[in-house]
């Protein structure tokens, strides 16, 4: 059965231009052009999300987790914040978070993740997708685990400093708004963790829908 994209609202002013379903345990890519609007969507919900950015004008520079929670003097962005770059400057405006909850600390899942935690060779991973989808798009930016936004992902620090993995809360059509404050290249995987409660033991899709002014 084909899997429908939730519901979510236009953006004020903008009209649809794309969307895709990006499958269980996958990734895909995406180009913005400066003020459009990209919304990321968990289709079925307790999902997370792994998303990276590079500018066009020069992939070298790339969203940066680290320097977006320097920036910010904050572990996860609210609505009306700014996300940076490894240079610091700002390439995406979170315009809407019906979640509010994320990880900017850990790296992706890569594989190195699944052979030194769980002894498997050939567990899919975030890192893995990401660069297979790069790949068949024929982009040819670089992916470093460090550059991924842990999307909805439910991590906890304790006050004894410790990172808990909880099993996130948010359903079906949870989404996130970002405008592009710069011509971007992005990609978004469907973290194929299964082995934690990273994606509540159960790996499901992602979407995308890109919006123009209209
Ligand atoms: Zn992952």
């Amino acid at each position: 059965m084909a899997e429908v994209i939730p519901q979510t609202p236009v953006p004020p002013g903008y009209q649809l231009r794309s969307e895709e379903l990006v499958p269980a345990g996958q990734a895909a890519t995406v180009r913005l052009a400066r003020g459009q609007v990209l919304q990321l969507i968990d289709v079925q919900g307790q999902q997370v999300a792994d998303l990276m950015a590079w500018r066009l004008a020069d992939p070298a520079e790339a969203f940066s987790p680290a320097h977006t929670v320097s920036c910010l003097t904050r572990l996860v962005p609210r609505e009306g914040d700014q996300l940076f770059s490894t240079r610091r400057r700002p390439l995406l405006g979170l315009r809407r978070d019906t979640v509010g909850r994320h990880d900017l600390v850990v790296p992706c899942c890569d594989p190195e993740r699944y052979q030194l935690d769980f002894g498997l060779d050939d567990h899919p991973s975030c890192l893995s997708s990401i660069q297979a989808a790069l790949t068949a798009s024929a982009e040819t930016w670089t992916p470093r685990g460090e550059l991924a936004w842990n999307v909805f992902m439910h991590n906890t620090i304790t006050p004894d400093g410790h990172l808990v993995t909880e099993e996130p809360t948010h359903g079906p059509g949870a989404h996130l708004e970002l405008e592009a404050l710069d011509d971007l290249g992005l990609v978004a995987s469907s973290c194929p963790q299964d082995l934690t409660p990273c994606n509540a033991w159960n790996i499901t899709p992602v979407a995308l829908r890109i919006f123009s002014k209209g």
